[in-house]
């Protein structure tokens, strides 16, 4: 209920809540917020751009949780994300099951407009599809991809930066805008799996 009254006021203020425009209620939603996120174990990069709170606050907080400092450093680049094959299928099942989640509707009411915790319930549904995988003789785990890059990926797809289409296997294919078409992962199970059965 939290949750969803903190993703409302969200979704009615503005899509980046700034730094000076919280007030005492906001700053204590947003608190709560990031430490379900911390808990879950998003980067704390991540949550100052969803929370609109400090580095420093959300830093202190993610010790306060975990116990330990958070890590730092940069994202993974989504290039990088979808090199190997099972990578590039397991961020391909992603994006279908978040634009499925989304064309249906079936977000959790409320999170419309917290896009983190849209990519949290989307990585939650690849942890059960994932043993769909097995169809295609492929042994992956969803931690293959992390919940950061799990974000990094649908940032990236909701920024027009990667797009999603489909292959004549009749499987979605993933590529990233400008650059060159990497093969489909999934046409190249079939033959692998078809292979296997002759
Ligand atoms: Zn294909």
């Amino acid at each position: 209920m939290m949750i969803f009254l903190v993703c409302l006021l969200l979704f009615l203020n503005t899509p980046t809540m700034s730094k000076t425009s919280m007030n005492k209620l906001q700053h204590s939603e947003q608190t709560i917020r990031a430490a379900t996120f911390v808990e879950y174990g998003v980067r704390t990069s991540i949550i100052v751009k969803e929370t609109g709170l400090s580095h420093k606050y959300v830093r202190a907080l993610a010790k306060e949780i975990t116990g330990k400092s958070p890590i730092s450093g940069q994202l993974a680049e989504v290039t990088r994300l979808i090199k190997t094959k099972k990578s590039l299928m397991l961020s391909t099942l992603l994006l279908s099951i978040h634009r499925k989640l989304h064309t249906q509707s079936l977000f959790k009411p409320g999170s419309e407009g917290c896009f983190l915790e849209q990519v949290i319930q989307a990585y939650e549904h690849l942890e059960i599809q994932v043993d769909n995988l097995e169809t295609f003789s492929i042994n992956a785990t969803p931690q293959l991809i992390t919940i950061n890059e799990a974000w990094v990926l649908l940032r990236s797809y909701l920024n027009y930066e990667i797009q999603l289409s489909v292959c004549t296997c009749g499987c979605l294919k993933l590529h990233v805008i400008g650059q060159k078409k990497q093969a489909c992962p999934f046409c190249f199970y079939l033959q692998q799996s078809s292979k296997s059965y002759h």
